[in-house]
């Protein structure tokens, strides 16, 4: 149930909602019903019909600016009042107990605090209870015109913006959605590839869209560039991404769109927010922050959107809120690299949010019946089928969904692309990090002095800055395994590269259900070609490889996914793992997802090994030209560079 809190602020009486287990409620919704029964009487309706009174004038349907224009005029209608409060004006809207001691209005005597009414009545004024009052001989028959009241409010009521009842599908939304490049009016400071414009033109022209390209397509600078588009018409966006994802997202928004003022939200406890074009905020706390945000923004961007597939949750919950309150014209846009229309039932959640569920398939059981093969099997409904599904696509695409793949845009991707993954790792995983750093810094500086660094190569100081790195990819494990499900899910093989067996017995143990190879030190050649060979016949669908047993030699084209777990050692780590995949007569794309875990406070090792990996040459996710050049760190100065770094900041 939701629980409702009446604030009084000398005018309106606000109602604030927390978000409950039940089904959605917006503060709207909760708000008009509360003055309806406040108003009941004068309506001429018993309050218990209310509901019935709400369900034939379809109030549910009214959009976000609908219901507050609503909510405004109920406020001036007279309410319902008790025979002591009989005698006080019929246009009084509100009344309540004074709080403050006034001056009756009828007898001019005084009215003490909590004894008398306090109305308003276009002003507020004060009066006493009808059996204190001087002036009150007789209680006033309550006399209402309720017929002139209601046919004024159903007037104003039918003028109110309303969500759509039906969206046809648009031939030219469709055409959009296979097109392999569209002009826009403008570009982002890094340039959009031609097949990202043609998504962004669809976005902006559909209004409400599932940007499903698969991943690696780069879908997080097509939404950027929708806020783009947003902050020129002078207006804000809510971009809403797991909160591992911020500081990605803090760094991409940046890259591309550097003219852009972006905060970011933390944290579940609401505060004021500050001016900025882009509003940053992670999924886990969505619900907390729903109500200050509904009505803030004109365009809403919600990142791995099938995070929200439950209906019933929290999250869920909290981004429908927001999404309801997108203006018409403003955008919501989902995206997501893993729905397809091969899984029906994942694309309800998706498709309500945006408001296009019942307007563009009529309801939720026709969805069920016509694509989700709806059966009920020992009294329990089954959505997991899938039939129609051609249909679908082409319903979908003709109004709100972009979805390409790899293939379909093959000419435009660099051939190997390489994206860094921002993972933010939880306090408690940061702070046994940073002990540990500290530990061994002091101890080398206690050991070695100023010039520590020159024994970097030292095998006690190897070993020791190696448990630093182990500690990052044991924290990293969840995260790692996560992005390789997201990668699954679109039916991909994965190869993972990682240093440490405790990373790799990690990965292996989350990740077995889809089958999983290791090759790891002690492996022999035979069971490595067997691993390998159950690798590429696709029996097992995760690789994961240690760099030094598995970095070189073994062919895994089969795969376009590399994930380096643990940043890679030296640059030529880094590319013999990228290249396992992307060898000699390849013709795919391969993508390598380098997951670096981060910290806004200070360096960890893994953002200084990157950053040293690739202090040549900006490494972009959008393109990569001369990627290979970006990996000319010299091998075997890695180590004594990143002490020095670590030392500098350390004194
Ligand atoms: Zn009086």
């Amino acid at each position: 149930m939701f629980h409702v809190e009446h604030l009084w602020t000398g005018a309106i009486v606000f109602v604030e909602v927390v978000m409950a287990d039940t089904a959605i409620v917006t503060k709207q919704q909760v708000q008009i019903k509360t003055l309806l029964s406040a108003r009941a009487m004068p309506l001429g309706i018993a309050e218990q019909d209310i509901d019935e009174w709400i369900e034939s004038r379809k109030l549910d349907e009214l959009t976000f600016n609908g219901a507050y224009d609503l909510i405004n005029y109920l406020t001036v209608l007279p309410v319902s009042r008790t025979q002591s409060q009989a005698h006080l004006p019929l246009t009084a809207s509100s009344i309540l107990t004074n709080k403050k001691r006034g001056t009756c209005e009828l007898c001019n005597q005084d009215v003490p605090a909590g004894l008398g009414l306090y109305v308003f009545n276009g002003v507020w004024q004060t009066y006493h209870n009808s059996e204190d009052c001087s002036a009150v001989t007789e209680v006033y028959e309550l006399v209402w015109n309720s017929a002139v009241i209601v046919h004024d409010l159903d007037v104003f009521i039918s003028l109110l913006p309303r969500m759509p009842k039906t969206v046809p599908t648009d031939p030219e939304l469709l055409e959009l959605s296979r097109a392999e490049d569209a002009e826009l009016p403008f570009d982002l400071a890094l340039p959009l590839l031609p097949y990202q414009r043609a998504g962004v033109k669809y976005a902006l022209k559909a209004r409400r869209v599932l940007l499903c390209d698969s991943m690696g397509l780069g879908k997080s600078c097509q939404a950027i560039a929708i806020a783009y588009d947003t902050a020129m018409r002078k207006e804000r966006t809510l971009i809403v991404v797991p909160p591992h994802l911020l500081p990605q997202w803090e760094k991409e928004c940046k890259r591309f769109a550097p003219t852009l003022k972006v905060i970011t939200l933390r944290g579940r406890k609401r505060h004021a927010i500050r001016k900025s074009d882009v509003v940053l905020i992670g999924d886990s706390v969505i619900n907390h922050w729903a109500i200050q945000l509904a009505g803030m923004f004109n365009t809403l961007i919600v990142d791995e959107a099938h995070s929200i597939k439950n209906e019933q949750s929290q999250r869920t919950r909290g981004v429908q809120y927001v999404a309801n309150s997108i203006p018409e014209k403003g955008i919501v846009c989902l995206m997501s690299g893993t729905l397809t229309p091969n899984r029906p039932s994942e694309f309800l959640s998706a498709l309500r949010i945006i408001g296009r569920l019942n307007p563009v398939f009529g309801n939720r059981r026709h969805f069920l019946h016509r694509y989700c093969d709806y059966q009920t099997v020992n009294g329990f409904p089954v959505i997991s089928g899938a039939i129609n599904t051609t249909e679908l696509n082409t319903i979908l695409r003709s109004t709100c969904m972009v979805r390409r793949n790899k293939d379909d845009v093959l000419k435009d991707l660099p051939l190997k692309r390489r994206a860094q993954v921002d993972i933010e790792l939880s306090d408690a995983d940061m702070r046994v990090y940073r002990k540990a750093e500290e530990d061994f810094l002091t101890w080398v500086f206690n050991t070695y002095g100023e010039q520590a660094w020159r024994n970097a190569s030292k095998a006690e100081v190897l070993t020791r800055m190696n448990k630093l790195r182990e500690i990052l990819g044991i924290a990293k494990i969840k995260a790692v395994a996560d992005h390789a499900k997201s990668l699954l899910a679109e039916d991909e093989q994965v190869v993972i590269f990682a240093y440490h067996r405790k990373v790799i017995e990690g990965l292996k143990e989350l990740l077995k259900d889809y089958g999983v190879v290791v090759v790891a030190g002690g492996v022999t050649p035979e069971k490595k070609q067997e691993n390998v060979d159950r690798f590429m016949s696709g029996e097992a669908k995760v690789f994961i490889g240690q760099y030094l047993s598995a970095g070189t030699g073994l062919n895994l084209t089969c795969a376009n996914h590399v994930i380096l777990a643990e940043t890679a050692w030296s640059p030529a780590h880094g590319q013999q793992a990228e290249d396992r995949c992307h060898r000699y007569g390849t013709t795919k794309p391969t993508v390598a997802w380098w997951i670096t875990a981060t910290d806004t406070n200070a360096p960890t090792i893994d953002m200084r090994m990157w950053t040293v990996l690739n202090h040549k040459a900006e490494v972009t996710s959008a393109t990569l030209d001369g990627w290979a050049e970006s990996l000319n760190a010299d091998a075997s100065s890695m180590s004594a560079l990143l002490l020095k770094e670590m030392l500098d900041d350390f004194k």
